[in-house]
């Protein structure tokens, strides 16, 4: 049975997105089977594979909408063992007709059943919200949430309304999910804010908060504009060797838990 992660945090350019796509391409190197679902219509993590979502026949909204098997929905990516759930603009309409469908908060969660047993890890990459989707996406997460945390000023505002949001759904919807991981990304060395943020995050999180730190690296925001993952376009940058080491710490997590 596939562990599920939802990346949530409604704060927006955090590094949601960066984190569920290249750990997911660490993780298919370590040779789990991965699913990556976009569940944002942004559909940055599609884009961020090389993927152009709107040409696609079909997207995530079929599934969540009008009931199509995931599994004719997902396709392969360039990276063996690395599959993707592609997102497209159609999206946004989900989030709107999801409000007055039945079990509306469990579509998503409904919907992947079928498919997680042949995967490893399921990844789901939020839209910068606490909409519907994330909602879905929050009831789906088996394994719980990774907050991406970007050190920089404000970093922690907001958060209590994401604990807030995961705690009600716990209570009413997936008595599972907690924050199981925070991350660190957009790291500074050269700023005292950037330690500030980072001790502040540790001192308030101690378990959750990965010992990997994701650095700041321009490769990690050129290798979207190329539709390549860091291991594609940069495996030698301090961001990939930064996301590699988050892989196999995650993995070691599950390994012990
Ligand atoms: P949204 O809320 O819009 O979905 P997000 O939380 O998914 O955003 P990303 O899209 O991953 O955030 O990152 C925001 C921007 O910052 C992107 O342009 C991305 O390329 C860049 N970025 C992310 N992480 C890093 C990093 N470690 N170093 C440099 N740039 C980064
Ligand atoms: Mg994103």
């Amino acid at each position: 049975m596939a562990r599920i992660y939802a990346f949530a945090n409604q704060k927006g350019g955090v590094g949601k997105t960066t984190t569920a796509v290249n750990l997911s391409a660490y993780l298919a190197a370590a040779g789990k089977r991965v699913l990556l679902v976009d569940a944002d219509p942004q559909a940055n993590a599609t884009s961020s594979l090389g993927i152009d979502g709107s040409i696609l026949p079909y997207c995530l909204y079929d599934p969540i909408i009008n009931r199509k098997p995931l599994a004719e929905v997902i396709i392969s990516t360039a990276h063996a063992n690395l599959e993707l759930a592609p997102s497209a603009p159609a999206l946004a309409g989900a989030e709107v007709e999801l409000v007055s469908m039945f079990a509306r908060e469990h579509q998503l969660r409904k919907m992947l059943e079928p498919v997680i047993a042949a995967f490893d890890h399921i990844l789901l990459d939020c839209p910068p919200s606490l909409g519907l989707l994330t909602v879905n996406a929050l009831t789906a997460a088996r394994d719980g949430v990774i907050v991406p945390i970007q050190c920089e000023y404000l970093a922690l505002e907001g958060l209590g309304r994401l604990w807030q949001t995961i705690q009600l759904v716990r209570e009413h919807l997936n008595p599972r999910v907690s924050i199981s991981g925070m991350v660190l990304t957009m790291f500074d060395p050269r700023t005292n804010l950037s330690m500030q943020v980072v001790n502040e995050v540790r001192k308030h999180f101690p378990e959750q908060t990965f010992r990997t730190i994701i650095p700041r690296n321009v490769r990690l925001s050129e290798a979207p504009s190329y539709g390549q993952t860091i291991l594609a376009y940069a495996p030698t940058s301090t961001g990939a060797a930064a996301y590699a080491a988050l892989a196999q710490e995650l993995l070691a997590r599950e390994g012990a838990a």
